[in-house]
């Protein structure tokens, strides 16, 4: 498998929260102290993120929106070592403006001169024009799929479009508590960070107060950890009484990148033991460390599923560390 084919395999935009993603992404990479996020009608009929990041020149918003150009990747390497930056395919700009409306409107920091707006409709720049605008760059996605029917209607209810938009938002949200990220739905502000605290304060603004209060502290490491490849495995986890019926609450990040991991899942599962009841999931936010060589970051490039050369050996670590955090708290 070479690295053209991984680039090929990440390129797909199943629904409005793969597009948020990317470029939520790409804020980050772009050294966002804030980032906005708006969507209108589960991001169907709009999505606009708005960054203050380091912005674009003309011939840099030129040459972001064609095919395979990045500014990110060096080679297999950087794929496989869990990857410096998020972004590294060099294809979502260009892929979301193939089947959307897309506006992107950026302007260097620092650099004097007017911004750049750039238009492009179903994979073709149709207009280029100085315009005002804030240092960073906001990108405007309308009508998604509005040229391939096939997945418009594949596309599920507003609600649930919507859903999916809020936990991705929320996992950078989470993972970034030095990012001010704001996610507002239908001219309704859903959450607001600051930018200004820790993980403690971003689960708070996130969540709210009661699921933060509730919060256990997980921070270990070396000889704290049985035997596997996990370095260190910290971040919070709820008291079993702050529960729901949704896997959606385990936020989960290897090396920095949100991440699935069926053997992290059952780690902390195996934690709570019967604590939690039936079918109930707790509010996570975890974040594990490990060589770049014992994971396989590209088995879902689109849902973000990793597994691990020893998944037995990350899960009895993972389990471990939530474990003793639980008991800690005499749980
Ligand atoms: P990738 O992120 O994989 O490089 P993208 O298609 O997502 O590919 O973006 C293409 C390029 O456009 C990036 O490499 C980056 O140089 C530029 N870019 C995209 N979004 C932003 C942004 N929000 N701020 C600054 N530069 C951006
Ligand atoms: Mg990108």
């Amino acid at each position: 498998e070479d690295t053209v084919a991984r680039i090929a395999a990440g390129e797909v935009v199943e629904r409005p929260a793969s597009a948020v993603k990317e470029l939520v992404e790409n804020s980050l990479d772009a050294d966002a102290s804030s980032v906005d996020v708006t969507v209108e009608e589960g991001g169907t009929e709009l999505i606009r993120v708005a960054d203050d990041g380091h912005g674009m020149t003309e011939a840099a918003l030129r040459t972001a929106v064609r095919e395979h150009t990045t500014s990110k990747i060096d080679g297999l390497e950087d794929l496989e070592s869990g990857v410096a930056t998020l972004g590294f395919r060099g294809e979502a700009l260009h892929t979301i403006g193939s089947v959307s409306r897309m506006t992107v409107r950026s302007r260097p920091r620092g650099g004097d001169g007017a911004g750049t707006e750039l238009v492009y409709e179903g994979g073709d720049v149709t207009s280029v024009e100085p315009t005002g605008c804030p240092a960073g760059t906001t990108v405007e996605i309308e009508d998604l799929f509005y040229n391939t029917p096939a997945r418009r209607k594949f596309l599920k209810t507003t609600a649930t479009e919507f859903a999916h938009v809020n936990r991705v938002v929320t996992r950078y949200a989470l993972a970034n508590p030095d990012v001010a990220v704001t996610l507002t739905h239908d001219g309704r502000e859903v959450f607001s960070t600051t930018g200004q605290g820790d993980l403690q304060a971003a689960v708070l603004a996130v969540y709210g107060r009661e699921v933060a209060s509730s919060m256990i502290p997980v921070d270990a490491d070396g000889d704290d950890l049985p035997p596997g490849p996990l370095e260190s495995v910290s971040g919070l986890v709820s008291h079993p009484e702050t529960n729901r019926s949704s896997r959606d609450y385990l936020a989960t990040y290897v090396n920095g990148r949100a991440v699935t991991a069926d053997a992290v899942r059952e780690g902390i599962m195996g934690a709570y033991g019967t604590q939690l009841g039936g079918d109930r999931y707790p509010f996570v936010t975890l974040f594990l460390a490990v060589p770049g060589d014992a994971v396989d970051v590209n088995v879902h490039p689109r849902k973000r599923e990793v597994r691990f050369d020893d998944d037995d050996a990350v899960r009895r670590q993972v389990d471990a560390a939530v474990e003793s955090a639980l008991l800690e708290h005499g749980l």
